[in-house]
């Protein structure tokens, strides 16, 4: 087999086989193909597209490229949940920490932010201490023991994806539906999953700006589950405007501490509650969707939630008395408001342009490796459809550098589009792939 031969027959429109794909991606993985020839082929993936067929295949091969986790030793079954990527997500804070209390141990390998979409293990990493770096053994202990862990891919699990990820960030071709499918799927299947709850963003702060898009990405993952003898369901969610208030990582632990007190944002309050209802269904916890939403807000309400986060914190080495006095998490040193320079109803808080400035306040990297500075971000106080006087505040900008801030404040005045006419508030769902299938 020759690498330029399968970069012609995906130019040309083909359907590789098994073996080709095998052949093309370990080899790219050990090193044996250069980066050119695979940035060559990524690119005529893009443009071609994959059938589901072999969309499921680069899937397995993919997730067979490292270790592949067997938890059936340390809990009955594994769920997992992934969301797609979006400006101010920090639900894996609040669901992983309240489906542990209400029965259902849940170990979770998170991302790092990548471009204006946060990460959960940057976040995390705003409490002193916190190790997001665990081996296996210390993954299976904390699974049985807590029943709750956050931490990062340190593990060998899914090295082709970790290298091709990379490759397509800086190639223009991370938009392409099989290759997302391929690269969540390959990542949930070595990290054990048996049941997986898809969080599929759509908008215009997330890689799929329609619900056509989002939709035929989230039907490719639930089916490519199916193939591999998993189960899975997708959420299609909104993420035209940014989810909650806080934007940034110290600003999100907090606001995912105030909603595991029950004090958080309506938004991000509903959103967690059905995003952890449908794990407690897939783990066979509940009978339905409405028992898994009540049953988290009982744990929420009854304060069960929020000790296993601290339970979880302590656990992986972060120092407790940060998330008990959130205010002591890092602080940025300038704080100022944005106001509205008019009266009207919000027609549009434009997710990825919050995003965007979140990352040039230092939020976010512009590419792997910079560091970030976990102080700073935006809070958002307003929501499409609400109604604004002029002269009340639309975010408020926490910075470290003046010439930062200036520049995020005219951004940010400029993410906000207006209308005259009242404006329907924008939905947190717009409908579930799979749930048939996944026996939800
Ligand atoms: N998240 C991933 O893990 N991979 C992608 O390709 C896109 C989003």
């Amino acid at each position: 087999m020759r690498a330029v031969a399968i970069i012609e027959k995906k130019r040309d429109g083909g359907e590789h086989t098994h073996e080709e794909l095998e052949y093309f991606i370990l080899g790219y993985t050990r090193g044996e193909i250069p980066d050119y020839q695979a940035a060559a082929w990524a690119m005529a993936v893009f443009f071609q597209g994959m059938t589901p067929r072999e969309t499921a295949d680069l899937t397995l091969v993919m997730a067979h490229s490292g270790q592949m986790l067997d938890l059936s030793d340390t809990v009955d079954i594994a769920v997992d949940k992934h969301s797609t990527g979006g400006v101010g997500d920090k639900t894996s804070l609040v669901v992983v920490p309240a489906v542990a209390a209400a029965g259902l141990p849940v170990g979770k390998m998170s991302g790092r932010g990548l471009g204006f979409s946060g990460g959960t293990l940057d976040k995390l990493e705003s409490i002193p201490g916190y190790r997001t770096d665990l081996s296996v053994a210390e993954f299976k202990r904390q699974l049985r023991t807590v029943g709750a862990v956050l931490t990062g891919q340190s593990l060998d699990l899914a090295p082709a994806d970790g290298k091709l990820y990379a490759l397509r960030d800086v190639t223009g071709t991370v938009p392409s539906i099989p290759l997302i499918a391929s690269s969540i799927m390959s990542k949930k299947l070595a990290a054990g999953a048996q049941a997986i709850v898809l969080d599929v963003k759509v908008g215009l702060g997330a890689f799929m700006p329609t619900l056509a898009k989002a939709r035929e990405l989230a039907t490719l993952m639930v089916d490519i589950a199916r193939h591999t003898g998993r189960r899975a369901l997708a959420l299609l969610s909104d993420m035209n405007q940014p989810l909650g208030r806080a934007v940034g990582n110290a600003l999100e632990v907090r606001e995912a501490i105030a909603t595991l007190h029950g004090q958080g944002p309506e938004d991000f309050y509903e959103h967690c509650l059905t995003v952890a209802a449908y794990m407690l269904l897939l783990g066979g916890r509940v009978p339905d969707v409405e028992t898994g939403r009540a049953r988290i807000a009982e744990v929420i309400a009854s304060g069960a939630a929020w000790q296993k986060f601290k339970d979880l914190v302590a656990a992986q080495g972060g120092d407790v008395a940060y998330v008990e006095h959130p205010e002591r998490l890092p602080q940025a040193r300038w704080v100022e408001t944005v106001v509205a320079d008019r009266d009207g109803y919000v027609a549009q808080v434009h997710a990825r342009q919050v995003g965007e400035t979140a990352v040039l306040l230092g939020a976010g990297r512009e590419k792997k490796g910079d560091p970030i500075d976990h102080a700073v971000g935006i809070e958002v106080h307003v929501k499409v459809g609400q109604h604004v006087a002029r002269g009340a505040p639309l975010f408020t900008v926490h910075a470290n550098d003046a010439a930062r801030l200036a520049q995020a404040k005219a951004a940010l005045q400029a993410a906000v589009t207006w209308s005259d006419e009242p404006v329907p508030p924008l939905p947190l769902f717009y409908g579930v792939v799979g749930a048939d299938a996944a026996g939800a």
